[in-house]
Formats: C-alpha cells, structure tokens, sequence
C-alpha cells in the first residue's frame, strides 16, 4: 500500500487541509457505526441543536453562555455528496418518523461563532470554528485490514471466520457452492457471478436482526453505495488456494484480479481521502441489540470494535501506519438509543460498552488516542413514570410505539402512548460475554420502537429543540477543547 503516489497524495491533501485551517479554523469529525446503528439521527440531533440552542448543559462553550451562532455552511469538498439534513429533520420533526438510514458517504460543514475564554485563540481564530461532520458506513472501515492481506489471505481467512459456530448455519449454501469451485478451472464471468452472489447473501443473513452479527469484509458487499454490480464487487474467497501467483486464464486469477481492484479502487482512495483527514471520530453501537441476540452477537461486536479501532490509530506494526499523518487524537464510542432503557441502567450500559472497548483496545493493534465511552439517546423517544403492582413499584418508559409494532400480543397503531417495563441490564457487565444464544421470547430488553417525539412549542410559536440523553456530553468530548 505505501507507494510513494499513496503517501504523496496523503501529504498533498494534509498540506491542502492546514493550509485552508490556517485561513479558517476546522475540525474533521468523523461519524460512523455498523448500519442501524444511529449516524443520521446522531448528526440530525447534534446540528438541530447547535442551531436552535437546545439544552446541552455539559457542553461548556453553550452552558456559560460563549456561542454567538452556529450555522451551516458550504462544505469543503466538492465530490462528496451532501448530508441531507433538512431532508431528516423534517422526517423526525414534521413527520415524525425516521430519517432514512446512511447508505454511503456524506458530509456537512457546521460553522460556530463563540466567544473564546482563551487570549490566544481570540487573536488567532477570531472565535471561529468549522466542523466538517464526515458520515460513513462502518461496514467501509472493517474493509481497511484487507490492504495487508492477499487474496489467497482473504480466501483463508473468510472459510475460517463461516466455520465458526455463530457463523456456520447461515453460510452453509455459499460454503457448500465454493466447495465445488474449481479455482484451477478456466475463468467464467457466470460462475463468478454465482459464488459472488451466494457469498453476499450469507454476508447479508448474518447482519438480519435476529442474528445481529457485526460485518464480515468486504463491506461493499452489503453497503455497495454507486458500485452495485461492478467487476470489482463481483468476487468471492475460493477454497484450497496456495500462496503465489495464480496461473492466468483461471478462476482464481480473475477473481484475485478483482479482489486487487476492490482494494485500488474502493479501499484504498476511502481511506486516503477520508480516513487519514480525521481529526475526531465518535463510533455508535447498538450494543443492547447485540445483547440481545447473545454471546456470540456481543464477541463479533467486540471483534468489529476491535479492527475498527486499529484503522483510526494504527500501532508501530500495523500496515496503515506509515498513511496516516494527520491523527486522530479524540475517539468516542457511544452506546445509542439509551432512552429505551430506564435511568437506572444507563450506567450499567455505559460499564458494558467501557469493558468491551477495553478488550477491544488490548487486542488491538492500537497506539493512544484518548478514547471516551458514552450510553446516550441522539432523540430522546420516551419518558419516565412508575406502574405499581400489587405492592410492587416498577420502573416503565412512556413512548408511542412505532405502527405495526407488538409486545405481548398488542399490535400498536403508531399514535397510542403506552408504558412499557424496558428490563434491567446485568449489574455485572461480564455477563453478557456468558449467555450463549438468548430465546427470542427472552430478550436481554424488551425492545420496542418508538415514534420520534413531539416537540413542545412555546408560547411564542417557537418549535423547541429535539431531547436527547447525554447528547451534550458527546458534544464536549469531540470538540469543547476547540471552543476554549
Ligand atoms: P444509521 O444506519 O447508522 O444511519 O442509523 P439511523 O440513524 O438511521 O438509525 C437507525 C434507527 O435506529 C432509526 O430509524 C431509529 O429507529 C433508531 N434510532 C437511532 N437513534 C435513535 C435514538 O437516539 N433513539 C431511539 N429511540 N431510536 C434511535
């Protein structure tokens, strides 16, 4: 990977970055997370309120009063397609449903004016900060260790991840189909198509909500953004393959050369022209999704962290090191959707998602950032109340359930606010290591999804700003040192 054009187009573009912050101080932060996981909802929230000047008491810069404005600007980069924010918010706030989900990249400048506290920074940036808000699939990212890999590599690394006992039922088809490929035998576009085809769907079988098994590479596979179809995505691993060359002319050969494309092609200028640009980065997970489906569910989650976190700050061994010159000094990996839980467990949700990061950064091959932890709500869906039973008094959620959605039985209409006992999450954040496979009758949570909230207005007509759990607290992690 680290010919001399890769890194001389990396010092060009970081030349070109602090040329323009100089002009005009900028923060790159990235958003990303497994699909579903909360990104357009995450960023809708986050600008709506920086915007309308919501409640956002543990963000510093806005509790003591210091943001003059914070307003959208044109973005940077011209290639890269726009985050449709007005298109999600009028989704959550006039409609009230929810935004459609991120299928590939985007991006949105968010320009504050505040006040500095600090002398320096009110001569040198005259109280101006640009944050281009970069979004992503995480599927893109688990698709950065295939640069160190060769294609025989990724064949032999792909049989052993199906034959796992998490992964195996559902790649039965596609391993049963590659069994009878010949990776001797001539190339032919109709087999390569077929195994390509087999292959994603087992990719796609783990990702169905039951399963909830983080990604397998190649992520353009499930998240194919404008290359559905392409020569580059049509390829799949092939048994008993050696190392070496393989001879031209056969199945191997053609699908090793595709596999070469997807890395020159896709991986590489992703991680060139996005990646290695970032300043912050926060990762969401919907880890009580993961909890919910079982120990293996919550291992692939951690196997996911992991290898996502070695791509922001690469150790001394790690391949993509010599890429990155511009580093990624804050990470935040956040637990979303905290308000289908009750209070009393956002804490118990927080130590969780701390211990898996934990294990995920002693295995990673990871040289420090400060990396924070976080269980917050983007949109804050429900609120709380109390149902007593009997003599019992139970802690329940209020929210509108989603149409079409059932619990007990009850099959909701989307406008009937009903209470629901959401379930505690285990005081021990060990234990969701130890269930093997939860009975989807015995949820870890019971997960219902709600509508997004109504917004009050004041008496002056003033639509206030979307609730959110802890959204502020995100918010200073990323970039309250820049508001200083
Ligand atoms: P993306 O694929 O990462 O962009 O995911 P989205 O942001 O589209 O979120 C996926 C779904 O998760 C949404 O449609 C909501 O149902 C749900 N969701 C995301 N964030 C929240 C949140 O803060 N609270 C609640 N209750 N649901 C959320």
């Amino acid at each position: 990977l680290t010919t001399f054009t890769d890194e001389a187009k990396i010092a060009l573009d970081t030349l070109a970055d602090r040329t323009s912050a100089l002009v005009s101080p900028s923060l790159r932060l990235g958003v990303t997370g497994l699909s579903r996981a909360g990104k357009t909802v995450f960023i809708t929230a986050l600008v709506h309120n920086l915007i309308h000047g919501g409640r956002l008491p543990l963000f510093e810069a806005q509790k003591s009063g210091r943001i003059a404005r914070a307003y959208l600007e044109q973005q940077p980069d011209d290639a890269v397609p726009r985050f449709q924010y007005e298109e999600h918010l009028k989704a959550l706030i006039d409609d009230r449903i929810w935004p459609e989900s991120t299928r590939a990249i985007s991006e949105l400048r968010l320009t504050i004016e505040f006040e500095s506290a600090s002398m320096w920074n009110r001569m040198f940036s005259g109280g101006k900060l640009s944050v281009d808000i970069v979004d992503y699939p995480g599927e893109w990212l688990l698709d950065l260790p295939l640069l160190g890999k060769s294609y025989s590599e990724f064949s032999r690394d792909s049989f052993e991840l199906a034959q796992l006992a998490s992964h195996r039922d559902v790649a039965t088809d596609w391993l049963q189909e590659a069994a009878g490929a010949e990776a001797d035998g001539p190339a032919d576009e109709m087999l390569a198509q077929k195994l390509a085809k087999s292959f994603t769907a087992y990719l796609k079988a783990g990702k169905a909500d039951e399963r909830a098994l983080s990604t397998l590479p190649p992520g353009r596979f499930l998240m194919p953004g404008d290359l559905d179809g392409s020569p580059a995505l049509t390829f799949a691993p092939l048994p008993g393959l050696s190392d070496g060359k393989h001879r031209p002319g056969t199945l191997a050969a053609m699908m090793e050369r595709r596999y070469e494309a997807y890395k020159t092609h896709v991986v590489k200028p992703f991680f060139r022209e996005h990646i290695a640009r970032l300043d912050r980065q926060i990762v969401l997970v919907d880890a009580m999704q993961a909890m919910n489906a079982g120990a293996a569910a919550v291992a692939d989650l951690e196997r996911a962290l992991t290898e996502i976190l070695s791509c922001f700050r690469p150790g001394s061994t790690n391949f993509l090191t010599g890429l990155v010159q511009r580093r990624i000094s804050r990470i935040l990996v956040a637990a979303t959707k905290a308000d289908h839980l009750h209070h009393e467990s956002h804490d118990r949700l927080q130590a969780i998602v701390r211990r898996l990061v934990d294990r995920a950064v002693s295995r990673a091959d990871f040289s420090g950032a400060s990396v924070d932890v976080l269980a917050m709500a983007a949109v804050r869906t429900t609120r709380e109340a109390t149902v007593t039973q009997g003599r019992e008094v139970l802690p329940v959620i209020v929210g509108t359930p989603l149409k079409g959605e059932t619990i007990n039985d009850e099959t909701f209409d989307g406008k009937t606010e009903t209470a629901i006992f959401p379930g505690d999450l285990p005081a021990k954040p060990d234990s969701i290591f130890e269930v093997p496979d939860r009975p989807t009758d015995d949820p870890a949570i019971r997960f219902v999804r709600f509508r997004p909230p109504k917004l009050e207005r004041t008496a002056e007509g003033i639509t206030l700003s979307l609730p959110h759990i802890r959204l502020d607290r995100a918010l200073q992690f990323l970039i309250g040192d820049r508001l200083a």
